[in-house]
């Protein structure tokens, strides 16, 4: 309490045979998939609430999610209250959804 710390929050967790066993039960229950963007590729298994604040949660199935790595690491950012995205990518973004026709295609060849 008090002191902030970056070191990485139940790191005794995580090495535990149990962990791994529900770890691997979480990824078969959201079928090998990242729930947030539906990929199949690097997948971790997240802390909905982290352990950081929950630890009463770390072995609790339901309090588990399947990321893939880029969205796990996003997640991981705003938990230790950096950015989401940087403001000017935003705004790029938002101008880019402004040019970008609704349900048009994207490389019109005309
Ligand atoms: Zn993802």
């Amino acid at each position: 309490m008090g002191v902030k710390t970056y070191k990485r929050a139940g790191a005794d967790i995580y090495r535990t045979p149990r962990w791994k066993a529900l770890r691997a039960l979480a990824k078969r229950r959201d079928g090998y998939r990242c729930v947030q963007c539906g990929a199949a590729g690097d997948l971790e298994v997240d802390h909905i609430k982290p352990v950081r604040t929950h630890r009463e949660l770390a072995f609790d199935l339901s309090n588990l999610q399947t990321l893939c790595v880029p969205c796990h690491s996003r997640k991981t950012r705003v938990e230790i209250g950096l950015a989401e995205i940087d403001p000017r990518r935003q705004a790029w973004r938002d101008l880019v959804n402004e040019l970008t026709p609704k349900g048009g295609t994207q490389c019109s060849t005309v």
